[in-house]
């Protein structure tokens, strides 16, 4: 089976919408998201035209503050706190990777937790590892698990290997996964007999950044595989795993692209409801 982000990202679209459109009703100002960008660096350009297109298609404003490659941690600081600070920005999403200079822990505590859509402060880590269903998490943890449910609604039980050990993917997602009482093994690159332990799972996440480093030999028939990847090959996007060559193996997989990059896109955007529930704008 095939699974693909579109269907499970048009619920949480349609979510949305109806949750900005009470807002309307209400007589509540719009929600707006700020994208905070450094530099010009054409990926961030690029995912921050995608990112003002979802927002235009579920009704978000969406304004970009784009700061000088070289601005000080001060500045950027300063920057911040006035969106922070702001009745009128509901979300706040800092692209990365920043440049050196801007130490990421000082800004991951300087965002206003329900601002922080992209699910980078420790207040909000903290809810995820707590087990708060409430907890705005990292965009990508959260979509994966969104994805799976959305194919099967039952993950207890489940043996879920996941091959990434960041804070943006693989940790959040080891604690979204126990919530829904999966079994859980993080690898990642000091790992002994890789392909010994994904082939015992019955769910693997892949998300090592290596263009088609998985083959089928990673994965028994019944696996289902969320391939958290974006890499290019040859000019050509692509995932973790090889997809031609395990996509007739395995039980179910998602294709790159396709998959789970939807899901992460609309799950972004719901956290801005999610945080102005929690700014009190209802
Ligand atoms: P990262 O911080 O570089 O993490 C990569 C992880 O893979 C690390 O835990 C690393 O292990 C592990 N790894 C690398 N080579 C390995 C190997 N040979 N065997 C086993 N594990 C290995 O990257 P990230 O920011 O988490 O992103 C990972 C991938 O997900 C990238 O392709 C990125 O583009 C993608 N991504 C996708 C989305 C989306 O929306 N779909 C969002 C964010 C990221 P160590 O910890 O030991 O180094």
């Amino acid at each position: 089976m095939l699974l693909k982000g579109k269907p499970a990202a048009d619920i949480i679209k349609d979510q949305i919408i109806d949750s900005i459109k009470m807002l309307g009703y209400k007589g509540q100002i719009l929600p707006k998201i700020v994208i905070l960008r450094v530099g010009e660096r054409p990926d961030d350009i690029a995912y921050e035209k995608r990112v003002i297109k979802n927002c235009e298609t579920v009704g978000l404003l969406a304004e970009i503050k784009a700061l000088a490659e070289d601005v000080g941690i001060e500045d950027f600081l300063e920057v911040l706190e006035k969106l922070n600070m702001d009745p009128n920005t509901h979300g706040i999403l800092i692209f990365r990777p920043l440049p050196l200079n801007l130490d990421i822990k000082k800004i991951s505590v300087a965002i206003k937790a329900e601002k922080d859509i992209d699910g980078m402060s420790p207040t909000n880590i903290a809810k995820v590892f707590a087990g708060d269903i409430n907890a705005m998490a990292p965009c990508t943890a959260e979509a994966a698990v969104e994805l799976l449910k959305h194919y099967y609604p039952d993950l207890a039980g489940k043996r879920a290997v996941i091959v990434n050990r960041s804070m943006v993917l693989g940790k959040p997602l080891s604690m979204l996964l126990l919530r829904e009482n999966a079994t859980v093994t993080i690898c990642h690159s000091k790992t002994e007999n890789l392909a010994g332990i994904t082939s015992q799972a019955d769910i693997v996440v892949t998300g090592v950044g290596r263009g088609r480093f998985f083959g089928p030999e990673y994965f028994s028939k019944d696996c289902i595989v969320v391939d958290a990847g974006i890499n290019f090959v040859d000019g050509q996007l692509c995932g973790d795993v090889d997809f031609e060559m395990t996509e007739a193996k395995v039980q179910a997989i998602t294709p790159v692209p396709g998959g789970l990059g939807a899901v992460t896109s609309m799950v972004l955007l719901r956290n801005v409801i999610k945080g102005m529930q929690l700014q009190g704008v209802k």
